[in-house]
């Protein structure tokens, strides 16, 4: 009782700061100034130029105020500096298939639980300062989480949220609703952008017309839709208009042998046909140009795809420990089973995607990227973003244009590069401080130190503790 009245009365007379400390944001900021240099720094600006060294960067309020070579940038009276020889800086990256979800263990059809407190985290430990959460299951959880980060109360990315999917009949997820009419497209595009949401997703099984008219409302009231779709080819989705097309050419169905317009999505059937396909042939180089022409943009997903592939990587330790317990158990053991199995078709599906992601790219289309934290698991938010980038480059990509797809690609399919995917002064302060050179080495990415969000930095290492345990419950 004692106790009790006297944490009260402290209570009542602490400074208004001590007051408003948020237990679960404040304990994982590092840095918190309204000015705030960063010296000998080599940047990337995300824009896919060479890196500078020895540069000098200005966070005031939020914002990038100047970048210029080391002692040519007037360093503000009494801001704090950090010294970052040796080290690098990123733009936040902008990443567009980053689910709030992960996949449970389940003897049933699929399912996925909602990771509303770990997954947000691990995204911002990992660089992502902003991202599009690409398929909904719980809409209200994803809105409040948007809702507690933007204002301060929780750990997280700036979120682009996307309504639940829109689906036709047959994929065989109890999770999923299955859209009945074009009608019920439009009234659905329409509830959820009263909602809040700012794209949709199609996916496997949709039908054309629904697709068509989902979109048309869609554009109408300014969103931008998506698909992993199967039952309409990438030909058809990106003549009726759709923005983006997820999972890089591994939901392709357009060449699947004897398809007929309208056949149920089978992704058994498009690995068959990529591993058939030329590269070089003009069916497919006629299909990018026509994504190209059309500003249809491309999510690369590697990271979950290799999951998938035998002779692949198992997840590190970092990422084992931060799985659940019988989430780990799960993925190990399904994971030892496609070792086993040693399906060649993945093998082969999953080399051609990398080589036809790298070529979509060299012909000037627009490529993106994200995890999607789904499959049997595995695949981790955070951890899975800077995979699904180090693959990319195995892909072909140079780590300068790995890390431009990741960031200012991501921007502009968001239509937020005016302010954020690229650091430029007048731009968002959202920065990535890496312990290492990622330009030579890739994977230096695991290195991060420090996320900057609107100028506030956030401990990376704190932050990856922090959900120890707990990828899989919450
Ligand atoms: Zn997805």
């Amino acid at each position: 009782m004692n106790l009790l009245r006297s944490t009260l009365l402290a209570l009542a007379f602490a400074p208004a700061a001590f007051a408003q400390t948020n237990p679960f944001v404040d304990p994982y900021i590092a840095v918190r100034a309204p000015v705030f240099a960063l010296t000998h720094a080599r940047v990337v600006d995300g824009l896919g130029h060479a890196p500078l060294e020895n540069q000098t960067l200005v966070l005031r309020d939020g914002r990038i105020a100047a970048l210029g070579a080391d002692g040519t940038v007037a360093i503000p009276a009494g801001a704090a500096v950090q010294d970052l020889a040796g080290k690098t800086v990123l733009p936040g990256f902008v990443m567009v298939h980053e689910h709030l979800f992960y996949s449970s263990i389940t003897k049933g059809p699929f399912h996925v639980n909602e990771m509303e407190f770990s997954f947000p985290r691990l995204y911002l430990a990992a660089g992502v300062t902003s991202a599009r959460t690409t398929g909904s299951m719980e809409p209200y959880t994803d809105l409040q989480v948007k809702k507690d980060i933007d204002a301060g109360r929780a750990l997280g990315p700036k979120l682009h949220l996307t309504a639940p999917y829109f689906d036709g009949e047959g994929t065989g997820i109890t999770q999923l609703h299955a859209v009945a009419s074009a009608a019920a497209a439009e009234r659905m595009a329409n509830y959820w952008a009263d909602e809040g949401f700012t794209s949709l997703k199609m996916y496997q099984n949709l039908p054309l017309d629904i697709m068509a008219a989902a979109i048309k409302a869609a554009h109408a009231r300014g969103l931008h839709v998506t698909g992993h779709i199967g039952r309409v080819g990438y030909r058809e989705a990106a003549e009726a208009g759709i923005d983006n097309l997820e999972h890089g050419f591994m939901a392709m169905s357009d060449f699947n042998a004897g398809r007929k317009p309208g056949d149920a999505s089978s992704p058994l059937a498009n690995y068959q046909a990529l591993e058939k396909l030329d590269p070089a042939g003009p069916e497919i180089n006629a299909l990018i140009r026509l994504l190209v022409d059309r500003h249809v943009a491309l999510t690369s997903t590697l990271a979950i795809f290799e999951t998938f592939t035998p002779g692949r990587r198992v997840a590190s330790q970092a990422e084992l420990d931060t799985l659940a317990p019988p989430l780990r158990e799960s993925y190990l053991t399904r994971w030892a089973a496609i070792q086993t199995q040693n399906n060649p078709l993945f093998r082969a599906a999953f080399a051609r995607n990398l080589q036809l992601e790298a070529q979509f790219f060299r012909a000037g289309g627009h490529l993106v990227v994200g995890t999607d934290p789904t499959g049997y698991g595995g695949c981790i938010a955070g951890y899975g973003n800077w995979r699904a980038i180090e693959l990319l480059v195995e892909a072909g990509l140079t780590p300068v244009e790995a890390i431009q797809v990741a960031t200012s690609n991501g921007a502009k399919l968001l239509k937020i590069d005016a302010t954020v995917g690229s650091i430029e002064p007048g731009k968002a302060a959202d920065l990535v401080v890496v312990n290492g050179d990622p330009t030579k080495a890739i994977s230096d990415l695991r290195k991060t130190e420090t996320v900057f969000k609107d100028g506030v930095g956030y401990d990376t290492r704190k932050i990856l503790e922090s959900v120890k345990g707990l990828v899989g419950i919450q």
